[in-house]
């Protein structure tokens, strides 16, 4: 049983407010404009292929691209790798967080205080629902979702992609009415 109040706060954490096909499809300008001034950005399957160990040439023109335009951009990742993400961080001239534990908000938080970064001027982007989405609306920025970038997910992650489409259905109704225009 789902007592309203509860449906009304599982709704307002799995709500993104944006669902885009590929970080490329994000409206940078439009965000700007809106007042958004900082972008945290999850790496595994958002920037970069589970298996990939860099950013391809175009996700790192997109990044310049946000930062010539005025953001500041930061790499939050559940990834317990340093190597890996410390590798993503200095390919991409971020800085960023490893083992964030999405998606409770409290490394985000501190990270954010330290830097002094508003994050309800904030964009979050990433490929799942239940970590990136929840922390981003858990601190009440912006959240973003993009389709993963490997298509071929393992056993586990399906069952946890079907779960996400199931919830996307059911409390924002069709994901399709906020999915904005599709890479071409
Ligand atoms: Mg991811």
């Amino acid at each position: 049983m789902i007592y309203p109040s509860q449906h009304r706060l599982l709704r307002s954490l799995l709500s993104p407010n944006l669902v885009c096909a590929s970080i490329h499809d994000i409206p940078l300008e439009q965000l700007l404009r809106s007042g958004y001034t900082s972008i945290w950005l999850d790496v595994d399957n958002t920037l970069v292929g589970a298996h990939q160990r860099e950013a391809t040439l175009r996700t790192l023109n997109w990044i310049q691209q946000a930062k010539s335009l005025g953001y500041s951009v930061f790499i939050i990742s559940n990834n317990r790798s340093q190597v890996r993400i410390d590798r993503i961080c200095r390919q991409l001239g971020v800085d960023g967080l490893y083992r964030a534990l999405k998606p409770f908000p409290h490394s985000l938080k501190d990270f954010a205080k330290v830097r002094k970064i508003n994050l309800r001027r904030s964009i979050v982007v990433g490929d799942q629902l239940f970590t990136d989405v929840v922390v981003g609306n858990w601190v009440r920025a912006f959240s973003i979702l993009v389709d993963p970038l490997d298509k071929k997910l393992s056993l586990l992650k399906t069952v946890q992609r079907e779960l996400e489409l199931f919830f996307l259905e059911r409390l924002v109704g069709t994901s399709r009415k906020i999915r904005v225009r599709r890479e071409e």
